[in-house]
């Protein structure tokens, strides 16, 4: 999968122990070290999602008008096509005759038909295949327990200390949920994902991704928490907060799903990879396509394929120049810092295209003054220098970005001279070219990227 395109490892604990997404760390990375490719890691939350124990591993189909017992899970059990059993029995009594349960990202539903003692037939009114360990879908106004839960905070824990690049926290609500995750972490320099798959984070968008460091369009459980006809506006509203804010953007979910099972995605799918990339999304994530489908590596190959193509339309001009006017408007009323990130970050974008510079280099502790200019899709390459073997992955899930490790040292004018050294020692610019440097001020109390510096390379 590496050799085909991936760039990010998403691990989900909905799915694997904590044991074995740790093992499955080490392999990526040292396979990653092995083939001399950058791929980040990203860990992803359960959340107070409620799901089925696991179904046999081929899948299970449940068929329209069949009854299935829905029972709590005990220990070891497992999930088959007469009874599901559910990981969080509280949620059981919380359910009555004529509740409409889904399964999965919605495709399998059930009527309940009676509930006695804790347990409920219901009747498959909407038929499909049940594989692995789908959610568990409630009519809406259940009670919803909160995120990040104390199990999260736990596995949060665990992960930064192993080093895991990016954590993504499930059915965010408010930004108190991702302060809550940032408080757990204790300073660990690990990026914060807030997935959007509610309502509530929908309409709290803007501080949501304030205080976050990256975002996903969870458009499965989206989907289900929300008007289905609402998510390709708010997959638009997302991009657009996220890349404002020089945030990395991940739009996820049944973008090659029919490669589960077939070798080619329909039409309809390869159009909608491709509108991401128009939309402007940072990052293309697959799911079951590469988690239980047959043939993961073309899934991989077949998105990567479609992502390229779409990029070689993308009006890169129209885009920057757009999102200099927005800028201008919006930073009106943003504190200090972001609105001398974005002055300068218009400003290299700006001498990139108008001084016939060959490349923009990224002086980058965090990666963030590599992410502010990034998020203009420049056509000119973008090299973040940065002395961080994290931040060098982390990078690995924005736009555009070519990462060196180099150390970066002394003043201002010493990180500058570091950076173009590294930068031609490792052929991406040679003597006489010119660059733009764009250096921040990480140490300062309010960090901004408050520098810019055009070059000609010794
Ligand atoms: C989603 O719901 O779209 C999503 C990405 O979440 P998960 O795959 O973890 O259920």
């Amino acid at each position: 999968m590496i050799a085909a395109g991936m760039d990010v490892a998403r691990l989900s604990l909905s799915h694997a122990t904590l044991a074995d997404t740790l093992e499955r760390l080490e392999l990526i990375r040292s396979i990653a070290e092995s083939e001399g490719a950058v791929v980040g890691v990203l860990a992803d939350l359960p959340g107070p999602k409620v799901r089925t124990s696991p179904f046999p591993s081929d899948g299970v189909h449940l068929s329209e008008g069949t009854m299935v017992e829905l029972a709590p899970a005990d220990g070891a059990d497992r999930s088959d096509e007469k009874r599901i059993t559910v990981d969080l029995p509280s949620v059981l009594a919380s359910i009555a005759s004529g509740d409409r349960v889904a399964l999965g990202d919605g495709a399998i539903e059930l009527v309940v038909d009676h509930v006695d003692s804790g347990r409920a037939l219901a009747r498959v009114v909407a038929s499909g295949w049940a594989q692995g360990r789908p959610g568990v879908i409630l009519p809406p106004g259940r009670p919803a327990p909160d995120s990040p839960t104390e199990e999260d905070l736990r596995l949060l824990r665990a992960l930064a200390a192993a080093d895991v690049d990016a954590i993504a926290v499930s059915f965010v609500r408010s930004p108190t949920d991702i302060a809550r995750a940032r408080d757990a972490l204790d300073g660990a320099g690990v990026m914060l994902v807030a997935k959007i798959e509610t309502q509530e984070a929908v309409d709290s968008l803007d501080e949501v991704i304030a205080v976050a460091d990256g975002v996903m369009v969870a458009r499965g459980d989206l989907g289900i928490r929300c008007a289905l006809e609402d998510v390709p506006h708010y997959q638009k509203r997302i991009i657009r907060a996220g890349v404002a804010y020089g945030r990395p953007v991940i739009t996820a979910t049944q973008m090659l799903e029919s490669m589960v099972r077939a070798p080619e995605p329909t039409r309809a799918e390869v159009s909608d990879v491709a509108n991401a990339v128009f939309d402007g999304t940072s990052s293309l994530m697959l799911s079951a396509e590469t988690a239980i489908g047959h043939d993961p590596v073309n899934a991989v190959r077949t998105m990567a394929r479609v992502a390229k193509r779409a990029e070689r339309e993308f009006d890169y001009l129209t885009w920057g120049r757009n999102l200099g006017q927005q800028q201008t408007s919006e930073a009106q009323g943003a504190p200090v810092p972001v609105r001398i990130t974005a002055a300068i970050s218009a400003a290299a974008w700006r001498a990139a295209n108008d001084a016939g510079v060959v490349a923009i280099i990224a002086c980058t502790n965090s990666g963030d003054t590599a992410r502010a200019i990034s998020r203009f899709r420049p056509t000119t390459p973008v090299l973040a220098a940065t002395p961080s073997p994290r931040t060098v992955r982390q990078l690995s899930m924005a736009w555009g970005i070519t990462p060196i490790l180099t150390g970066l040292h002394g003043t201002t004018d010493d990180i500058v001279w570091f950076a173009v050294q590294a930068a031609a020692g490792a052929g991406y610019v040679r003597a006489g070219e010119l660059v733009a440097v764009l250096v921040g001020s990480p140490t300062d109390p309010q960090p901004a990227t408050d520098t810019l510096r055009l070059v000609r390379v010794h």
